[in-house]
């Protein structure tokens, strides 16, 4: 089994991880840097990974920094399943599109400035229509259920109590 960091290591937000393992490859959040503006604009980046590459998703829960880039995810081609939590699932249909609205908002202010500059216009992370689409890959599971995704690959969700509990 190979795990691979790329977020939320040498600071808080922005978890995401990819495993490799038994044949497969998943990745473990996929969470939106927040903070510094240097690290806001880690976003916009590319990942160090294919989308389209990836076979499944395991999602700890809704916080923006551990969901917020499942939109861009789907958005460059992820369209396997996002395992989480009921309410976690329930909890994403609302804070996703919103997320997406505040990139449009935001993304137009700085439009207004980027106009006025003469440079060009830039697109939102995603758009919250653009986020409610992704929903639709969002596969929600109970506490102490054992998934089997694969006959080698079994997940149980436990709750780890830092977020509401239903
Ligand atoms: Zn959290």
């Amino acid at each position: 089994m190979k795990i691979t960091f790329l977020g939320a290591t040498k600071t808080v937000t922005g978890s995401n991880f990819l495993v490799e393992a038994c044949g497969k490859r998943f990745l473990v959040d996929c969470g939106m840097w927040q903070g510094k503006q240097e690290l806001e604009e880690r976003n916009d980046e590319e990942f160090e990974f294919d989308p389209k590459s990836i076979d499944f998703m395991l999602l700890t829960h809704a916080h923006i920094d551990h969901s917020g880039r499942i939109p861009k995810l789907y958005k460059e081609g992820f369209k396997n399943k996002v395992y989480a939590h009921k309410a976690t699932c329930d909890l994403c249909a609302l804070m996703l599109p919103d997320s997406g609205h505040i990139q449009e908002m935001e993304t137009s202010w700085k439009n207004k400035k980027r106009i006025r500059k003469g440079l060009d216009e830039i697109e939102p992370m995603y758009t919250a229509e653009e986020a409610a689409r992704c929903l639709e890959i969002f596969q929600p599971v109970q506490y102490d259920e054992i998934i089997e995704i694969t006959p080698e690959i079994h997940v149980r969700f436990n709750d780890a109590g830092h977020m509401l509990r239903f």
